[in-house]
This record gives C-alpha cells, structure tokens and sequence, in this order.
C-alpha cells in the first residue's frame, strides 16, 4: 500500500505562539468550542464518516470509531477531543491524542481527526479549532503538537503552514496487526460510490478518465482533492452503494 501521508510538526515555542494570537474575528463565538464530553460519541462518529470518506485510504466504519472515541472521552489520559457545537449539534471536531517524546523530555501530542461539516467550511471553524487545540498544549506544558495529512492536500498543507506547523523529512510507516483489519479496508474496493448533488456514480472498475484516474482504483485511492466530474463536489459528497 503507498504511503499516503506527510508528517507535519509544530514545536511549540514562543515564536510560533505569535503567528496564532493575532486578534482575529470569527463569525461564531470561541465559546462554541467545548471539550467532548460522554455523550458526544454518535455526532463525533458521524463526523468522522465525512473525514474517512474524504481522506486516501480510509473507509468510515462507525461502530469502530464510536468505539474509539468512547475510549478517549472516558480516558482522559489518553487524549482530549474538542468540538464546535452550534445549535446544539457538533459541526466540527479535533483531537490531541497524548504521548512522550524522550527527545524533549516533555509531553508530545498527536494531532488528528480535525473535520468541520461541508456546510460550516470556509467561515474558520477549523481555524478556530485548531487554535485552542494548540493553546491547550501550550497550557497543559505539551512540546510538539505532530500531525499527518494526505500528501496531496495542498490546501490542509497550506492551512496547517499558515499555523506555524512545519513540514518533517520524517517518513511515515505502520502495519496493521490484525489481518481482518486490512480485509475490512479493502472490503468495499470494488464497490461503486454515488454523488450525494448530482447522483452520478463512481466505478472503481472504469475510474475516471477525465481526472486521469486509472480503471481499477478504488474510492479511498482517489486523491483528497478529486472531484465529481459532473458537479464538482468532492469526495466527502459520496456515498457507498450498499
Ligand atoms: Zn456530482
């Protein structure tokens, strides 16, 4: 399997704290943004499906993330998964999972499964999620802050640049260690998708000739920032054909 993923790191410095505490004005209220509390697990899952359905070579499975999330929300520990929330309903999530970097001698954290619902992009939710992640780590006396996003992401890579994080030479490798886990990935390769705005449908077994995607490439290979050929939506406007 290609690896799919760069890893970018934020050192959390004071120098780096500067570019993320400019006044900056969001039309929501900081307020909005709450740590996730039991509960919270069905509207976080549900997320998530958007954020696997979009990312290269995730699949969404929400009985496995619900599981997951649970695991964080009832052990603080481990990690803290902050959420948007407007009229009360979660439109955007982010999470710091915990671990040590020996290097630093200090508490490290992950930062992963950032997503805001189509309908709240582009008004700096993610932004602002992002931002009280990363005054949290500050706060809690965390010294790195390392996420991973697909290498083709222009935009997230952009977006994650623009708050203060720095692209790593580090490479990224992992290996599943349960072999069902893998059959579960590759379950649905064959399966056609279809385009929530247009109905159009994606065959894996044609692909798309117009975006150059060859026959035979599953959905979850498709690059993060494809899109419908025939109304443009992108990949988290598709669902899988049971
Ligand atoms: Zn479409």
């Amino acid at each position: 399997m290609e690896l799919a993923y760069c890893r970018i790191v934020l050192k959390i410095a004071e120098q780096d704290m500067a570019t993320i505490q400019h006044n900056v004005s969001y039309p929501f209220s900081m307020n909005q943004i709450r740590t996730a509390a039991a509960g919270d697990e069905r509207q976080c899952a549900a997320l998530l499906a958007i954020l696997f359905a979009q990312e290269k070579e995730f699949l969404p499975d929400a009985e496995a993330q619900a599981r997951g999330l649970a695991a964080i929300i009832g052990n603080p520990e481990l990690g803290r998964i902050f959420v948007f929330e407007s009229g009360g309903l979660i439109r955007g999530m982010v999470m710091l999972l915990f671990t040590v970097s020996t290097w630093l001698g200090k508490k490290v954290a992950l930062l992963e499964d950032m997503i805001v619902a189509p309908e709240w992009r582009e008004k700096g939710v993610g932004s602002a999620l992002v931002d009280h992640a990363i005054e949290y780590a500050k706060t809690e006396d965390f010294g790195r802050i390392t996420l991973l996003t697909d290498s083709d992401n222009q935009s997230a890579q952009r977006f994650y640049l623009s708050k203060g994080f720095s692209r790593s030479e580090m490479v990224v490798f992992r290996k599943l260690l349960d072999t069902s886990d893998l059959a579960a990935i590759k379950e649905h390769d064959a399966d056609p998708w279809m385009c929530r705005e247009c109905g159009w449908l994606y065959d894996p077994a044609e692909g798309d000739q117009e975006s150059r995607v060859k026959a035979g490439t599953p959905f979850r290979l498709l690059p993060s920032d494809w899109s419908c050929p025939v109304c443009f939506a992108g990949k988290a406007f598709f669902d899988l054909l049971p």
